[in-house]
């Protein structure tokens, strides 16, 4: 991956220049210059990482792990070596605490079977809050299913807040697991991880923090954070489908038992019994996503050519500008102004639907997303069905904002 070394590193973060290196951003949509504004959904690939992708099937593609031949010594290399990249990126301790999944919904699944199923029962509960993802709330109605432990909802405020004082009063010794948002996808709320996980561990339970925003967002430090897993999705960080990570803590790894059975998760194998390879390759059974991986470490290298607070203070810029321009005019309302919030910006108007603005808005070129975001109990919590939603990433710019806020008024004239 030569020619990611190659990038040079950016000291001041200049947007524009970012953005021509996303080829999919360089066209017309309905007669207008795209503008996309649905990275919380999925981000748009740098051109590196479609060149690692394309470089790795067209040279070093063979399948990982147990090769003896160079080819496939190759591939084995540059996708461990990613590992590496994941590890340095989230800071943990160890590249064993990073385990490859398709996702952050695979990752959540595999921490509530393998660690729910086993260590959950009747009389535990499981904490969650009103603002998860579908991703962060079904897996957990399963092994409270399943277990018998209870599945409590720590309720939020109208501004789209935590409130933190239900959340720390509904936990107690029966609390086992916690399983919060970093930052929530549909209305861009930060939750105070830190100080959530401080009291959760006194109360002698694990925390799952659910990073797919965050990850892009904001720098992640797994040691100071002192979280027991954590998970993300590849492709909302600039990376290909179907990459992802869960970080663990290796004692906690180590105490849980596969998740799927198969190859490469395997040490030995007859046909009474198997034995399993330690994590984390006891937790990536069959074969991988091999030039995704790959590629997800292209973006990373991306990624590390920026300085990465510089990105964050852009994207909040301009969310928090798409918020003035919302609320300078009449008829939109705002959904989730938490006091401390990321760049993403959900909204409803008085006379339009969530799909009407949607609608209007890509006659316009302009691409956001509209309905419940995957989170159907936090619409319902705020009392709409959905909402449009406005989300920014550091290939966003002024003129982004400005084509928003042309597209808003065209709305506005439409439905009053
Ligand atoms: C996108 C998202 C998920 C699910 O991620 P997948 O990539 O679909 O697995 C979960 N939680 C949050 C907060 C998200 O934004």
């Amino acid at each position: 991956m030569t020619h990611i070394a190659r990038l040079p590193t950016v000291a001041h973060f200049d947007p524009y220049a970012v953005r021509a290196q996303f080829p999919c951003l360089h066209q017309e949509v309905n007669g207008h210059p795209l503008v996309f504004l649905d990275s919380a959904a999925s981000a748009q690939k740098p051109q590196a990482v479609l060149d690692a992708l394309m470089h790795a099937y067209a040279h070093n593609y063979a399948n990982v792990h147990r090769g003896v031949y160079s080819l496939s010594d190759r591939a084995t290399q540059q996708f461990e070596a990613v590992r590496e990249k994941v590890r340095a990126f989230i800071h943990a301790a160890s590249e064993k605490e990073i385990i490859f999944t398709r996702g952050a919904t695979e990752g959540i699944n595999l921490v509530a079977h393998s660690y729910g199923m086993t260590h959950l029962k009747e009389g535990d509960e499981i904490l969650i809050t009103a603002i998860e993802h579908h991703a962060n709330i079904v897996p957990w109605q399963e092994v409270a299913k399943r277990t018998g432990a209870e599945l409590r909802v720590a309720p939020i405020l109208d501004s789209g807040a935590l409130d933190e004082d239900a959340f720390f009063a509904m936990l107690s010794e029966r609390t086992k697991m916690v399983a919060i948002t970093h930052m929530s996808n549909a209305l861009g709320t930060i939750l105070p991880v830190e100080r959530i996980i401080r009291a959760v561990h006194k109360m002698g339970a694990v925390v799952l923090v659910d990073a797919c925003q965050s990850a892009v967002h904001d720098v992640l430090d797994v040691q100071q954070m002192d979280c027991d897993f954590l998970v993300f999705s590849g492709h909302k960080l600039y990376a290909p489908n179907g990459t992802g990570v869960l970080y663990g803590k290796y004692n906690l790894l180590e105490s849980m038992p596969p998740y799927q059975m198969g190859g490469e998760m395997i040490t030995n194998v007859t046909f009474e019994k198997s034995d399993f390879q330690a994590p984390p390759l006891r937790f990536e059974a069959g074969t991988p996503v091999i030039a995704e991986v790959i590629a997800f470490g292209a973006a990373l290298d991306y990624l590390s050519t920026f300085d990465r607070h510089a990105i964050a203070r852009h994207e909040v810029q301009l969310a928090e500008a798409a918020r003035d321009v919302l609320h300078s005019m009449q008829g939109f309302r705002m959904m989730g102004e938490a006091p401390h919030r990321g760049a993403i910006v959900s909204f409803t108007h008085a006379h339009a639907h969530a799909n009407d603005i949607g609608f209007v808005l890509d006659k316009c070129g302009i691409a956001v997303r509209t309905g419940h975001h995957c989170a159907q109990p936090l619409m319902a919590r705020l009392g709409v069905p959905a909402t449009a939603r406005a989300s920014f990433a550091m290939y966003n710019i002024a003129e982004d904002v400005e084509a928003f806020a042309r597209g808003l008024h065209k709305v506005q004239k439409m439905f009053g």
